[in-house]
């Protein structure tokens, strides 16, 4: 089966995980090396609805099975399914001691062929020997988005090296999705590349690019680059931000940046899934009202109750259906 393209105004979330201990011959991995990193596995399973003990267990199936189960019973129509590649250097040897996991194109390309729920977009590190033969295998199989973290797998995206990947992915009209801002979850490797001038060399080579997170600061005191993006927006018609994770406790002061009308003509939503939703924040700082949290916070679908603190909050119906503008 072909990935199915989107229709025009389908309600996508451009920001889902793909999770898997490489049961199911996935291929997908991670490492839970600290008792804080176990901590937070099965806080976040938990939040989607999984049994922690999936983590011993066939994960990858248990945890595509609930996905899908939750994205059928939500307001969305789609959501894209993310790839990880692993760090690499800037001559593009790969460097998996530093790395804490691994999602192949294949298996998002996989999932997306056998459920039309599913919007793959691919991770590859432009530095690497492969780089543009593996581009080419996923454009050939359909794949639109490509999901990079340049802070945590160390891609300079700048580099002039990267200009035919770019080229190529402007060509394919691909979407770059790249975390900008901040990051907790994941070791970051280098922390400059959490700024939205990062994507300048793709930008100005024509690639449409998405900045998550809308560039903003991750924890108390980490540098904010969201007045940097609202700028850029300004000099590039082809950038975008995502209000991915804004509902969390730590990325909730970005949201009031983000909600003046004009701005939101930029912004795709995006959840961050499994990254539990709190609303807490939001509500304290005066954007969510009380009777929306109340109603939706003990809502066993952490999707929906993304997708429905982002309405209560003010975030007009295009940005749910952005993103299946763009693809088209
Ligand atoms: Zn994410």
């Amino acid at each position: 089966m072909d990935i199915i393209e989107p229709q025009k105004l389908d309600k996508i979330d451009c920001h889902v995980h793909f999770v898997g201990g490489g049961t199911a011959k996935s291929g997908s991995w991670f490492k839970l090396r600290t008792p804080w990193d176990k901590f937070q596995a099965r806080l976040m399973l938990k939040g989607c609805g999984i049994a922690p003990n999936a983590l011993y267990d066939d994960l990858d199936t248990i945890y595509i099975n609930k996905l899908l189960q939750l994205i059928r019973d939500s307001s969305l129509d789609r959501v894209v399914l993310l790839a990880q590649d692993i760090a690499h250097d800037d001559n593009g040897n790969p460097l998996p001691e530093k790395s804490k996991y691994f999602v192949p194109n294949d298996i998002v390309i996989e999932f997306a062929k056998s459920h039309k729920e599913i919007i793959p977009a691919i991770s590859i590190h432009p530095a690497r020997s492969d780089a543009l033969e593996e581009l080419e295998k996923c454009i050939e199989h359909g794949a639109r988005i490509m999901k990079i973290l340049p802070n945590v797998i160390n891609i300079n995206c700048n580099d002039k090296r990267h200009s035919k990947f770019w080229s190529r992915m402007a060509d394919a009209k691909m979407i770059l999705l790249s975390h900008t801002g901040g990051e907790m979850t994941l070791p970051v490797l280098n922390k400059s590349y959490a700024d939205p001038r990062t994507l300048e060399l793709p930008l100005e080579l024509g690639v449409t690019c998405i900045a998550a997170h809308s560039a903003g600061g991750s924890y108390p005191g980490d540098k904010d680059y969201t007045d940097d993006l609202l700028k850029m927006f300004k000099q590039y018609d082809n950038l975008y931000g995502d209000n991915s994770a804004l509902c969390s406790l730590n990325r909730n002061k970005t949201i009031g940046k983000i909600l003046d009308p004009e701005i939101q003509n930029r912004i795709i939503h995006g959840s961050d899934y499994p990254v539990p939703v709190s609303g807490l924040g939001v509500w304290v700082k005066g954007y969510l009202p009380w009777k929306d949290w109340r109603k939706w916070k003990t809502c066993d679908n952490i999707l929906e109750t993304d997708y429905q603190f982002k309405k209560a909050i003010g975030f007009h119906e295009e940005t749910f259906t952005r993103l299946s503008q763009l693809l088209n």
